[in-house]
């Protein structure tokens, strides 16, 4: 089984790297409201196509929130819904589907998929999708690695930006050996470990701070304290004087708690639109609960908007966590 896996992987990273080399002009891409490991993912894939002398634009939705803007290469990322891409290839990185990059003018492209989420629908010309990836910055080193580019600082530092995102700061069930080769090697090409997780985890405004406070004041519990609920909506924003890209990694508090084994955070949007989260722990399996709302993602950390009223949801979106929480602590080590 294990020789399957690297064998399949293996054939997709070489048909990645040969469709890669015999073309010249890239559109690089990731799914809206991007988080670490997309944007670790994107630009540590620009400067490896730089090295070879490629032509590289990188195109977002969303801006990525405050705490990456200094990281290498960022202004380098456009933020448009719509592109007219006069390119040889797009790559698509972290997006089950085409539909999560939220840019139209994609679709006739040649694209090469790249993604670790479970459920990818395969909408490539050439598609590498590997669950078993703690971040998709795994898959990206594995291509640069292909390609021949040495491991410069800069990859190096947007490898680490996505694994150590994306694996919770080391602490979803998805995190395997290859994991900490990959981090071993981009320390050894001279990421500073402790400087990424201050950089990353502790840059928060004093807006923030006071966020954290009101969303942890005003969090309900269910479950018997097994399951916590926030919610979030403008006005809590505006009144700690925060935006939506303040909200990124306030999920997990409540995962500190020991009983705690799952957390669904309800963010209301501006135009009455809600986003839920969801995180767990071990094998409490929350993207099963997230794809019966049309979402996804890992087992450990899952998404979806809801398109009915919120309340005539939540009753069901409760009991299904509750039931998750239930299966999941039978297999708990
Ligand atoms: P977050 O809660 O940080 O927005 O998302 C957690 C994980 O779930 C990420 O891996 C993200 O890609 C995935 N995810 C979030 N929302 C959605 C969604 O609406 N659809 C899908 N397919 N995945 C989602
Ligand atoms: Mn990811």
């Amino acid at each position: 089984m294990i020789n399957e896996r690297v064998d399949t992987a293996a054939a997709a990273v070489r048909r990645i790297c040969d469709e890669v080399l015999r073309r010249q002009r890239f559109l690089l891409t990731s799914h809206a409201r991007p988080d670490g490991d997309s944007i670790g993912s994107q630009l540590a894939m620009a400067f490896a196509l730089d090295a070879l002398g490629k032509t590289v634009r990188i195109v977002n939705a969303d801006p990525a929130p405050d705490h990456y803007q200094d990281f290498p290469g960022m202004d380098r990322i456009e933020i448009a819904t719509q592109v007219s891409a006069d390119v040889d290839a797009v790559i698509v990185m972290e997006c089950s589907d085409l539909t999560r990059a939220g840019i139209s003018g994609l679709e006739g492209e040649f694209l090469i998929n790249i993604d670790h989420h479970a459920g990818n629908k395969l909408y490539g010309a050439v598609n590498w999708h590997d669950e078993s990836a703690a971040a998709c910055g795994e898959m990206v080193f594995d291509v640069i690695r292909e390609l021949g580019v040495a491991l410069t600082t800069g990859i190096a530092t947007h490898i680490y930006l996505a694994i150590l995102t994306d694996t919770g700061s080391f602490h979803h069930s998805n995190i395997t050996p290859r994991t900490f080769d990959i981090c071993r090697q981009t320390v050894e090409a001279g990421v500073n470990p402790a400087a990424m997780a201050r950089r990353v985890f502790d840059s928060n405004s004093f807006g923030k701070l006071k966020l954290i406070g009101a969303l942890l004041d005003s969090m309900q519990l269910a479950d018997q304290g097994r399951l916590a609920i926030l919610y979030m909506d403008e006005a809590m924003l505006a009144a700690c004087g925060c935006t939506h890209n303040d909200t990124e990694g306030l999920i997990n508090l409540p995962l500190t708690a020991r009983e705690i084994q799952a957390v669904v955070f309800f963010k209301l949007g501006p135009t009455g639109d809600v986003r839920v989260s969801l995180r767990s722990k071990y094998d409490v399996d929350v993207r099963a609960v997230a794809g019966l709302f049309g979402g996804g993602g890992h087992k450990n950390a899952a998404g979806f908007t809801v398109t009915e009223h919120l309340e005539q949801v939540r009753p069901r979106i409760i009991q299904l966590l509750v039931d998750a929480i239930e299966h999941g602590l039978k297999s708990r080590p």
